[in-house]
């Protein structure tokens, strides 16, 4: 298919690598501009983490364009939640029924397979060490530093996508031209740093491979997720300030002292810890909302640039390729009228980043406080066999966010914030529940308020 119309896009990260190939594929003329120097020719971090969990809706947007089972095989199934309790003990929860799991997988690795697959296309150009400084909605017109000869130059298309994060500059140049345009972004005041678990001896993984693992602490917490060569990479979520913030540990003796006291099953597994914890950077972790989307019939933000949120339901990264997929639809639905296309893009998806957003926030306290509490894991157990017994009339959100692509996360927050009510009236109504949950006075009594 061959398409005269000509197309910018702001940033090669994860979005605007698989949005390219989406526009391509549609014979569209594809400029890809990212600031970063080609990171298949340059050992250099991807940016943020180093892992990521890939659930089904960004496996959806990577089968339609035919990658999906080619990222499969470099990512490791987890199929629930390790949870390290201070105390050494352990205990499993999974995510859903037999049979479902979300993806450890690389970032740098799904980044550079899909730049792959972009630039093996002869009408998709990725020019690197581009940095964008403004987008000119009305004109279309895009300019860019480039960063190792600092020359400045514009780029004019029929379109441009901002793809390029959480601080874009496409939405700031969007918003410093435009009346009207919402705004808002906040910081948690929980940062995070990554740290590290090496493999075994032989390569062979140190904990449980397919899993999840938590360390979970009231008001902060570690995670760890497996990558292919038998290491884990895991982030501690802490405050920047306060008790036990990262404001307080300071020297090599209080990283020790703090993991003896917090996560002592832990530090045999990380022989290079203090290092690790004093080299390593602490980052901030921002949400954004903000809207209108698109501008001028020309220029569109995607991903990060539209939504940026935190990292707590594993979302951010498949809500981006979510966005890819829908705006697919839309263009055969509007058969290329961007007029409308722009229009109902943002009017479907604003509600949906807002609503993930939301979300995600949320499963920072379930992550760091409730998988703790017998109470949570009772209502999990619950919520698991009534959707089993009626899987018609109820699913648990974690499975509606994470593995039903076909309810929207707006729809998904609703229903769950329904569910979470209901639970708790039967949970408080039905004395001895925690011994036996499995009666037709729980089943009744879940059914009379649905
Ligand atoms: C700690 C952490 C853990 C996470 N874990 C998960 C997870 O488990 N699952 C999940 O789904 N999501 C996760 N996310 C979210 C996920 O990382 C993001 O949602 C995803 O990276 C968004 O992709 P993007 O392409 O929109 O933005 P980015 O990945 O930020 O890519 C933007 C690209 O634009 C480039 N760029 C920026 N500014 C410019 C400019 N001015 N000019 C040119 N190029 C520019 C950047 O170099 C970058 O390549 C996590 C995030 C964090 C911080």
């Amino acid at each position: 298919m061959s398409n005269s119309k000509s197309i910018t896009v702001v940033g090669a990260g994860l979005v605007g690598s698989l949005l390219s190939i989406y526009l391509a594929k549609r014979g569209y003329n594809v400029n890809v501009y990212e600031r970063r120097a080609d990171m298949r020719k340059n050992k250099m971090s991807a940016g943020k983490s180093i892992n990521l969990a890939l659930s089904d809706r960004g496996l959806r947007g990577l089968d339609g364009v035919g990658i999906g089972d080619e990222i499969r095989k470099i990512a490791i199934p987890m199929h629930g939640r390790f949870i390290h309790a201070q105390d050494g003990s352990t205990n499993f929860q999974p995510y859903g029924k037999k049979g479902q799991f979300i993806n450890s997988v690389s970032r740098a690795g799904i980044n550079m397979k899909l730049m792959d697959l972009a630039e093996s296309m002869s009408n998709v150009k990725i020019n690197f060490s581009e940095f964008c400084t403004a987008v000119d909605s009305r004109k279309g017109i895009s300019k860019f530093t480039n960063e190792n000869s600092k020359e400045e130059h514009s780029v004019t298309s029929d379109l441009v996508f901002g793809s390029d994060g959480a601080f874009s500059a496409a939405r700031l140049s969007a918003m410093l031209g435009h009346d009207r345009f919402e705004y808002r972004q906040f910081y948690l005041e929980h940062g995070y740093k990554e740290l590290h678990i090496p493999s075994g001896p032989n390569g062979e993984f140190l904990m449980e491979k397919n899993a999840l693992h938590i360390w979970p602490r009231k008001d902060f917490m570690m995670i760890a997720l497996p990558n292919i060569d038998g290491t884990f990479t895991c982030t501690l979520f802490m405050r920047f300030e306060g008790e036990n913030s990262f404001g307080n540990i300071k020297t090599k003796e209080d990283v020790k002292a703090f993991f003896e006291k917090t996560f002592p099953d832990a530090i045999p597994l990380m022989p290079t810890l203090i290092e690790d914890y004093m080299h390593n950077p602490t980052a901030s972790l921002v949400t954004v909302k903000c809207f209108p989307w698109t501008f001028d019939d020309k220029l569109a933000l995607i991903g990060d640039a539209a939504h940026a949120i935190v990292p707590f339901y594993g979302q951010g990264m498949n809500c981006g390729f979510e966005d890819c997929v829908v705006l697919n639809e839309l263009i055969d639905k509007h058969k290329e009228n961007w007029h409308d296309i722009m229009e109902e893009y943002q009017q479907l998806r604003k509600p949906d980043g807002d609503a993930v957003a939301d979300l995600a926030i949320g499963n920072f306290v379930e992550m760091r406080d409730k998988t703790a509490d017998a109470k949570f894991i009772l209502q999990k157990k619950i919520e698991a066999w009534f959707s089993e017994k009626h899987p018609d009339k109820w699913i648990p959100q974690y499975t509606m966010v994470t593995y039903r692509p076909d309810i929207r996360y707006s729809i998904a927050k609703e229903r769950g914030m329904r569910n979470e009510q209901i639970m708790q009236e039967v949970m408080a109504g039905i004395p001895g529940i925690e011994n036996n949950f499995q009666t037709e006075e729980v089943e009744k009594a879940i059914l009379s308020r649905i």
